[in-house]
């Protein structure tokens, strides 16, 4: 068990009920900080047939009874991050659950049923030797018709009539769910625990899905229609979720919060409540007095800012922000008193040369006040217009970013090999499964993945190079509610760096 202090903890007698253990498949601080774990705790837990206990990469046993993942029915991961999915392995592996699907039952003495939900899912293909069920969309359109069904004892082909669930051994043709009306649930009771990465912090979740169409962004597309929640739904579990919870902070969610529509009155009724109140995720463009100052006022020290690259290379990847409105959002942050500002850059990206990154050093040198840049390649996701690019060369990543260092600003660099095994996994196929098991078992590492490779005898960049549109997809029994044609035509579109409209109703 663990020394820590949490609260809103559930704990039941396990003794028949269906034990289902919600693993994150990282740490226990990105973890607890993630809604989707919080959500999928919540709705489980409400069904008195079911007891759901976490574990988390940095804990082997459940935070609850400190049972082990061998005593439970049902194994879900929430799959968050690529890279997430070696995590996946090596917890199976470690707890020795055979990681094949098809050998759990032979090998072992009881048949665990392993499931998987969250953005990754959209793409199954690395994991489907080893999990079960994916959940394509957000699952609290069908988790309780998924258990409701397991209760029976069906066979595992029964759970693909549930609109949503892909079925790794039929391989069924699945399209997204959605929730329609995000004020029919948002987690009120959520677990709180200093350890959590925001500390003990509320989130509140304010909107879902963006409309905007980055090219690059996965979010962006899978995430679609663009759905709020009202003020006075917002204001409800606000007011729940302080007497519940008691926290000291509230963070607010959603794909571009200062895009979300009643933004500054729910600022103002934050205000109210007098708990410190942090802001994840902002766009330049929508940065308002308003929210500058309430943001400062409310504590927030730093902001984050996406310039990801030049006004050119902006506009092919349908991103629309002059540098002329990114710098007066910077100003009008400082002016507003806010101490610091982190400038997300991305680097790598189809169209991107040497003289995009000038332009980006030029920019950031205008910029009065404290700032530092976040620097991470541009990584091709499925679902997206920039599914067909290529992953950029390392060495041509390192040549860009040392120009960027010319601009003697702080910078906080990501792992360029990891980004590649991320664009890897991403993009990955059904044979990537062989080579994923083997890295894991020979350390996880980029040294192990080399030698797995190697021995599947598979070019080692080729899930990272470009694929030519008219190829099929690994991911084409994947239906995410955007057509491909339109996707291509997107990604014409950024050839000759033109915007589409910003997409508000649809899907697309
Ligand atoms: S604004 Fe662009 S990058 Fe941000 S969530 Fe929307 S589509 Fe993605």
């Amino acid at each position: 068990m663990i020394d820590m202090i949490e609260r809103n903890v559930i704990f039941k007698d396990p003794r028949n009920k269906t034990r289902v253990a919600l693993v994150y498949p990282n740490r226990y601080s990105a973890g607890m900080s993630n809604l989707g774990f919080h959500i999928i705790y919540d709705i489980l837990n409400s069904l008195d047939s079911v007891y759901c206990e976490r574990f988390f990469l940095d804990f082997d046993r459940s935070l609850e009874t400190n049972s082990a993942l061998h005593d439970f029915d049902i194994i879900a991961f929430p799959w968050q991050f690529e890279l997430d999915a070696i995590n996946i392995l090596k917890i199976l592996y470690r707890n020795k659950i055979p990681i094949k699907r098809d050998e759990r039952g032979k090998r072992s003495e009881r048949k665990q049923l392993v499931i998987a939900g969250g953005p990754c899912c959209v793409n199954p293909y690395p994991l489907k030797n080893f999990v079960d069920i994916f959940f394509i969309g957000e699952a609290e359109v069908n988790l309780i018709d998924f258990i409701e069904l397991f209760q029976t004892q069906p066979d595992i082909e029964e759970f693909a009539d549930i609109k949503g669930l892909y079925v790794s051994k039929l391989d069924n043709a699945t399209k997204r769910v959605y929730l329609k009306d995000l004020d029919t649930y948002h987690p009120v009771s959520q677990i709180i625990s200093p350890r959590a990465s925001f500390g003990e912090t509320f989130l509140l979740e304010v909107s879902r899905g963006c409309g905007r169409g980055c090219r690059f962004c996965m979010g962006g597309y899978i995430f679609r229609p663009k759905r709020e929640r009202s003020l006075s739904y917002l204001k409800k579990v606000v007011d729940d979720g302080i007497r519940v919870c008691r926290p000291k902070k509230v963070s607010l969610l959603g794909a571009s919060v200062s895009d979300y529509s009643q933004i500054d009155r729910l600022l103002e009724y934050l205000e109210t409540t007098g708990l410190e109140v942090s802001i994840p995720s902002l766009r330049a463009d929508s940065l308002s007095p308003t929210i500058a100052e309430s943001i400062a006022r409310c504590g927030q020290k730093t902001i984050t800012l996406a310039l990801e690259s030049s006004e050119n290379v902006r506009t092919a990847m349908n991103k629309r922000l002059s540098d002329e409105l990114f710098l007066k959002a910077a100003e009008l942050a400082f002016e507003k008193g806010i101490k610091k500002i982190k400038i997300y850059v991305m680097i790598g990206s189809p169209v991107e040369t040497s003289e995009d990154i000038k332009e980006i050093v030029k920019l950031v040198k205008n910029i009065k006040g404290r700032i530092k840049l976040s620097v991470n390649p541009f990584i091709p996701k499925p679902h997206t217009p920039f599914m067909w690019s290529k992953f950029e060369e390392i060495s041509t990543l390192k040549k860009r970013l040392k120009i960027l260092k010319t601009s003697n600003i702080e910078i906080e660099i990501g792992d360029f090999k990891k980004a590649f095994l991320q664009a890897t996994i991403a993009r990955g196929d059904e044979k990537l499964s062989d080579i994923l098991e083997k890295a894991v078992i020979y350390g996880g590492g980029m040294g192990a993945f080399r030698r797995a490779f190697k021995e599947e005898g598979i070019d080692f960049n080729h899930y990272a190079d470009a694929i030519p549109t008219q190829s099929r997809l690994p991911w084409d029994n994947i239906d995410t509610g955007i057509n491909k044609t339109f996707l291509k035509k997107e990604l014409e579109k950024s050839y000759i760096v033109g915007t589409s409209n910003i997409c508000t109703q649809g899907i697309h």
